[in-house]
């Protein structure tokens, strides 16, 4: 059996130039028996040199990645680069296009779907040609994510803590080379078959983000995201000239959330009173907030305490939660 992708490209990776194009993902619907549901993807290459992959629009409720890579796939031109860089605005596009998490297609998370399967629904057939076609030819791996609907966050470029401290240290300094003001080394909490996780294993320097969330969605998230894809760029050798990016500040912060404490679950379903804000100090013990039951108005909200020590590095934006679901994440210091 064919390992290859049922997912046909227009773009050729290997030619000289700029090309926009698209992957087209087989689909057989009510409406058209024969269709293909179309992904856009940019390809730039001047000679030979580094290639850095960018995708946006992974989760389809984070928009700083899709509008930030559909400017850079316009403004980018050949002879400003040495090496390639290949732009995929919305990878999960159907997600884009309803303002979801998930794809509305096949109710599945993009960012759980990796490796992927040849013949699989539309986001496992999406993983799968990354993983065959874009990731093998990658070098630099950058993933745009912010906190969409759900969480609000602390504007920062993440990676896991990985055993190869020689790849972990390359990715912290490209990381600092973005400038946003947090560098987050997180953990896994909800699942595997991430696409950094796997981009991190076939060795890759690999960046994901937290830009911000849905509502925080502005000028600030996206000049952070912007600038991080063109510093990105500069500082893998790629682009020929400095680009236009100020510095955001002061150095970044680098901060671990890697004990599976530092994710605080909500014990009950209810309305989620927040007691502090992103940025917040807040120590083992202390109340995070509490749960107030929608059903037994009788009953003194659930108190929630934290369970480590750091900083809010991200809070539920949601105040409707159900059991388990993620109300804070704490982070702090963390020397390589
Ligand atoms: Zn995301």
């Amino acid at each position: 059996m064919s390992t290859s992708s049922l997912i046909q490209s227009t773009l050729d990776y290997e030619a000289q130039g700029k090309q926009i194009g698209h992957w087209a993902v087989p689909q057989s619907t009510n409406s058209a028996g024969w269709a293909q549901y179309f992904i856009p993807a940019v390809v730039i290459r001047n000679g030979e040199g580094p290639t850095c992959v960018f995708f946006g629009g992974n989760h389809g409720d984070e928009c700083e990645g899709p509008v930030t890579l559909m400017k850079l796939a316009r403004q980018l031109q050949p002879e400003q680069i040495t090496g390639r860089v290949i732009i995929v605005p919305m990878l999960n596009r159907p997600a884009v296009e309803s303002g979801t998490r998930l794809s509305p297609i096949d109710g599945v998370n993009m960012n759980r779907a990796f490796p992927g399967r040849r013949n699989d629904t539309i986001t496992g057939m999406i993983a799968h040609f990354v993983t065959q076609e874009i990731l093998s030819r990658a070098d630099i791996v950058v993933d745009i994510h912010s906190g969409g609907s759900s969480m609000h966050m602390l504007p920062s470029v993440n990676m896991h803590d990985l055993e190869n401290r020689e790849q972990m240290g390359k990715m912290v300094e490209a990381a600092k080379a973005w400038g946003a003001p947090i560098v987050y080394i997180y953990k896994d909490v909800a699942g595997e078959g991430l696409l950094p996780s796997l981009a991190e294993q076939m060795g890759k320097i690999t960046l994901g983000t937290e830009m911000g969330s849905k509502s925080q969605f502005g000028p600030d998230t996206l000049r952070i995201t912007e600038h991080g894809v063109w510093n990105v760029l500069q500082w893998a050798g790629i682009l020929n000239e400095p680009p236009d990016t100020q510095s955001i500040g002061d150095a970044p912060q680098v901060v671990a959330g890697n004990d599976a404490r530092d994710y605080i679950m909500s014990p009950s379903s209810g309305l989620f009173e927040p007691f502090l804000e992103i940025g917040n100090p807040v120590q083992a013990g202390q109340l995070i907030g509490q749960i107030h039951s929608t059903e037994r108005i009788d009953r003194e909200p659930e108190p929630v305490a934290a369970e480590s020590s750091g900083m809010v590095m991200a809070r539920r934006a949601i105040p409707l939660t159900k059991q388990g679901e993620c109300l804070v994440a704490i982070v702090r210091p963390y020397a390589l």
